[in-house]
């Protein structure tokens, strides 16, 4: 199997059994994002306990990789810190606007790394940014709530 034919893998098993599927409560923010150039749609909640992510959960229509981007980054912030997550997410966007020229951290960024090849394609990044630009809206959203 060669690389990208592991990445697809990946990027498969996550679109055919997605984790963390589901909208549930409680939430401190929920946010909708769109990315209209393929169709995909996201509804995402965050749920806080101090500064650590206790739970994200969502309910999404769209490609693929949209959907399987949203499953692999649950499995990387659920637990972490919020600080963690949006380092984690400058990372993603820096390897997502590569043009696959950065090759991921398979410790820090686990299955994750299948979105690399992904970014070869400037016309699917945005799918696989649509999970991490709304993570990161309602983490800021969450957090300015408590403060
Ligand atoms: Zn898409």
């Amino acid at each position: 199997m060669n690389i990208d034919e592991l990445y697809q893998t990946i990027i498969l098993d996550h679109y055919r059994e997605k984790h963390h599927v589901g909208l549930r409560e409680p939430y401190e923010a929920q946010v909708h994002h769109v990315n209209p150039s393929c169709g995909d749609e996201l509804t995402l909640r965050a749920h806080l306990e101090g500064d650590t992510i206790a739970d994200v959960s969502y309910d999404g229509v769209g490609c693929s990789i949209s959907q399987a981007s949203t499953s692999v980054m649950t499995d990387l912030v659920i637990g972490q810190s919020v600080e963690h997550a949006l380092a984690l997410y400058d990372d993603f966007l820096e390897m997502m606007q590569s043009k696959g020229e950065i090759s991921p951290d398979e410790n820090r960024f686990e299955d994750a790394i299948a979105f690399a090849g992904v970014s070869k394609f400037p016309a699917r990044v945005k799918c696989a940014l649509l999970s991490w630009a709304a993570l990161r809206d309602a983490l800021s959203q969450a957090t300015s709530k408590e403060s």
